[in-house]
């Protein structure tokens, strides 16, 4: 009886431990494809189990996909991708297993050649084309075709990152995206917005995608700009307070990809933001941290959104201010012993720290990142300025008697008792183990940089410079590299 009730218990204290962080990393569904055209329809076949129209466009034509997302979404159609010369496989495939009946093409015949309408006749569906005699015309095309709007909404024809990034929420609002470039208003456009009665435009990216005298010429106009087509898009997602439940990712230089992302983001009326290739961009991990965002769906394959990046995404730490500081500089050398200064020991660590952080997709504001110094408070109104999540300090330890050895982690009850407890938890036996160094524990002291920090905080002493053992340990560039990602996923396991 006894030992049922032991292993009972046992199993519950497994699950606790292993499920938690099990369930809690953040979702990352990848909707992939051996090429664009079986990205878009698998991207489709996730919203639409039938769909009678799809819109159509050239695969090298990304000027034409850019104002059909919110055209699509009023035919309740998903936007798939053709070869020009003729039907690609891979989507005659899809439109069967959509069962199709309509197509409407968006371009002219150099995009979509008139040997896919045949093609397309000839598998019993119905086409339609709407073309232009420019990028700016098809839009202007593509309007006309739309339930009328008095807003619309206005992109550089060469900007498709930023027109991409507005279209599901113009296609929820059932605004049309029109076109001009950096020269000036283009005449299609304004001719297009007169006669449809457009009485208010959204402007998306920066002057130098819309310059100050077009925005001037268009009725009640008002800017969505960015640095950068990641910025563009992260405030795109904070002034509509766009629905982050599940946010559609894409790199934001694959068009096609990004383009059935918009589409299905539309259809879900969900947020959309872009990456690159390699990892996260700043701006898109600003967003994700300050929305809170724990599901996504990634747009293309391991060439267009490597999984270093989804490996970021299902990190909890995405997105997270870590606010890491340094302990001493410049005249302050803290702790010496054995040839080691303790200021430095700390530098070395904490950018180790500030660049596992990095790459596991964090945002992490260093106190220093040379031996200079600042006082206790500074380093406390710094963390506050970051708007840092939590703060780490990192010092290492000192003591008159050499036999005095290990890792100890201090946090402090001011503020945040029950976070700052639970982060020391979480970093200290990642620091023992990574170190081997002897175990001390979690501690309480009341130091100034983590009583006074309002952020959950801790402060870490990795080992002791005056013990002939830690020195050793302290000195080895490979030991403070394998400390630096033990704190780094103990952070991790923190926001887990
Ligand atoms: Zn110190």
């Amino acid at each position: 009886m006894r030992s049922i009730i032991k292993v009972v218990f046992l199993s519950v204290v497994t699950m606790c431990l292993f499920l938690p962080s099990a369930l809690a990393d953040n979702s990352v569904t990848r909707i992939d494809g051996k090429n664009r055209y079986v990205v878009a329809v698998n991207a489709a076949k996730k919203s639409w189990k039938t769909s009678s129209t799809v819109v159509l466009v050239g695969k090298e034509a990304y000027a034409d996909a850019l104002s059909a997302v919110p055209y699509a979404y009023q035919k309740n159609a998903p936007v798939l991708f053709t070869n020009s010369s003729s039907l690609s496989t891979d989507t005659k495939k899809g439109l069967q297993d959509l069962k199709t009946k309509n197509v409407v093409i968006l371009g002219g015949t150099k995009s979509v050649s008139s040997k896919v309408t045949t093609q397309l006749k000839a598998m019993g569906i119905s086409v339609k084309r709407i073309s232009g005699k420019n990028r700016y015309d098809l839009a202007a095309n593509i309007a006309k075709q739309m339930n009328s709007s008095s807003t619309a909404v206005v992109a550089n024809g060469f900007a498709y990152a930023d027109a991409v990034a507005i279209a599901p929420y113009a296609a929820k609002q059932g605004y049309p995206i029109l076109l001009t470039n950096d020269k000036g208003l283009r005449s299609e456009t304004s001719a297009v917005i007169k006669s449809r009665g457009v009485k208010k435009t959204i402007v998306i990216g920066g002057e130098s995608s819309v310059n100050k005298s077009t925005y001037d010429k268009l009725p009640s106009p008002g800017r969505i700009g960015g640095a950068n087509r990641y910025e563009v898009a992260a405030n795109i997602v904070t002034k509509y307070n766009m629905s982050t439940s599940n946010t559609y990712i894409s790199n934001g230089f694959a068009y096609a990809d990004a383009a059935s992302g918009a589409s299905i983001a539309a259809k879900q009326g969900k947020a959309f933001i872009f990456t690159n290739e390699k990892t996260l961009p700043k701006a898109t991990r600003k967003i994700i941290g300050s929305k809170k965002i724990t599901s996504f769906s990634v747009l293309g394959g391991t060439s267009t959104v490597t999984n270093t990046v989804t490996s970021q995404l299902k990190n909890p730490v995405v997105g997270k201010t870590v606010f890491i500081d340094p302990g001493h500089g410049n005249q302050d050398s803290g702790a010496t012993g054995y040839g080691l200064l303790e200021k430095n020991v700390n530098l070395d660590v904490a950018k180790r720290l500030n660049t596992k952080l990095t790459s596991a997709g964090a945002l992490p504001v260093m106190s220093r990142t040379s031996d200079t110094f600042d006082s206790l408070q500074t380093r406390v109104s710094k963390g506050a300025s970051a708007k840092a999540d939590i703060f780490i300090s990192v010092h290492a330890n000192a003591n008159d008697n050499s036999s005095a050895n290990g890792t100890e982690t201090y946090y402090d009850k001011t503020y945040e008792a029950t976070n700052s407890l639970k982060l020391a938890q979480n970093i200290q036996p990642k620091m023992v183990s990574a170190l081997g160094t002897r175990d001390r524990g979690v501690k309480t002291a009341g130091f100034y940089v983590i009583k006074y920090s309002k952020m959950p905080s801790v402060l870490l002493e990795t080992g002791f410079v005056t013990s002939p053992v830690d020195s050793n340990i302290l000195k080895s560039a490979t030991y403070k590299d394998r400390l630096a990602a033990g704190i780094s996923s103990g952070v991790s396991g923190y926001f887990r």
